[in-house]
């Protein structure tokens, strides 16, 4: 199970449901959503699927606040996070990747104008859909995210740590060297 609170928030904003509306200005300006709607959203989603087989959390928790309220779901569930893996990128090389990317709007595939072009500009190679850009990933809006990121997110890092159940991998690299460091941490 796959569970990004980003493609859910997106989802609830594209239906323009409660939530969405809600998240809708925070995203559009690079900023958190509200930890309660984060959470709540997750909580939603556990409800649903109880975690007690293997689960990926992309994009979730990013503040201490949704780190402690997973350590609470995870409780009672009788459930446990056993890796938590830190992608380490230098800033100049998230904000390229991430004001190339394009994302297909039939079939959700990414690709990036420079490091994985589609065939035809503009144009999904897996569906034929329209390639759009998400519009938070212009570059004002990224060094915003990052700007959040420092300030809400990176202490993250100490807390999996001092849990020992961090894993740093460097991202600097390209995907394939990327992938293969994470298989390597995973033992795959
Ligand atoms: P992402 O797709 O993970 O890059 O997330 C896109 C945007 O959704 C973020 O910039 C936030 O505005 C919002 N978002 C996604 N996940 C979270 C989260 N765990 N906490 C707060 N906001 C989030």
């Amino acid at each position: 199970m796959h569970v990004s609170t980003g493609d859910i928030l997106r989802e609830a904003v594209k239906n323009q449901t409660p939530i969405g509306k809600r998240a809708e200005e925070f995203m559009k300006r690079g900023e958190l959503v509200p930890d309660e709607i984060v959470v709540g959203i997750i909580e939603e989603r556990f409800r649903q699927d109880p975690p007690t087989r293997g689960f990926v959390l992309d994009g979730f928790p990013r503040t201490l606040g949704q780190a402690r309220a997973l350590d609470a779901m995870m409780w009672k569930f009788r459930s446990a996070i056993d890796r938590v893996f830190y992608f380490d990128a230098p800033e100049e090389v998230v904000v390229e990747r991430l004001a190339g990317r394009r994302t297909c709007r039939k079939c959700g595939w990414v690709f990036h104008l420079k490091f994985n072009p589609p065939k035809r500009a503009g144009v999904c190679d897996q569906c034929g859909g329209e390639l759009f850009q998400r519009p938070d990933d212009n570059e004002t809006t990224v060094r915003e995210r990052l700007r959040v990121y420092k300030e809400q997110t990176a202490a993250l890092i100490q807390y999996y740590d001092e849990k020992q159940i961090l894993t740093r991998i460097d991202g600097s690299g390209s995907a394939d060297e990327v992938y293969a460091q994470l298989e390597k941490a995973l033992g795959t």
